[in-house]
């Protein structure tokens, strides 16, 4: 837990973001400044700054945001439709918040 981290104090339950789904290991949450129609992000609640930062104890948490937007994407009813999940790495690469995290993302 990161003090002066936005998603950890998120992830946390210490602001009053509505979950759309939690675990053990991560929330699912709105995107607050949404760029389509359906706008989650999959949030571990492990602090990770980005892609970079990756250990191979991580390779479950990783897993665990796949097998969360799965039944998300059913739940939005976009799994037909068709959905994108993706990650910003760094600033070049438009991540924003440094603290690891997917988007899914629909019209
Ligand atoms: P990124 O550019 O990948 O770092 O994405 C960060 C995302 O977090 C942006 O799409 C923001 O709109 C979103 N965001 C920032 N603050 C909040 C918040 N308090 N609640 C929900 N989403 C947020
Ligand atoms: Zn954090």
């Amino acid at each position: 837990m990161h003090d002066d981290c936005l998603f950890c104090k998120i992830s946390a339950g210490r602001t009053d973001t509505e979950f759309l789904f939690e675990t053990e290991t991560l929330v699912v949450f709105r995107d607050i400044n949404p760029a389509a129609r359906i706008h989650l992000l999959i949030v571990p609640k492990k602090h990770i700054r980005s892609i970079n930062d990756l250990a191979d104890d991580d390779r479950s948490i990783l897993a665990d945001l796949i097998f969360a937007a799965k039944p998300m994407a059913g739940e939005m009813g976009v799994a037909g439709s068709g959905y994108r999940l993706f990650f910003n790495v760094e600033r070049g690469g438009g991540q924003v918040i440094f603290h690891l995290h997917m988007h899914l993302v629909a019209r």
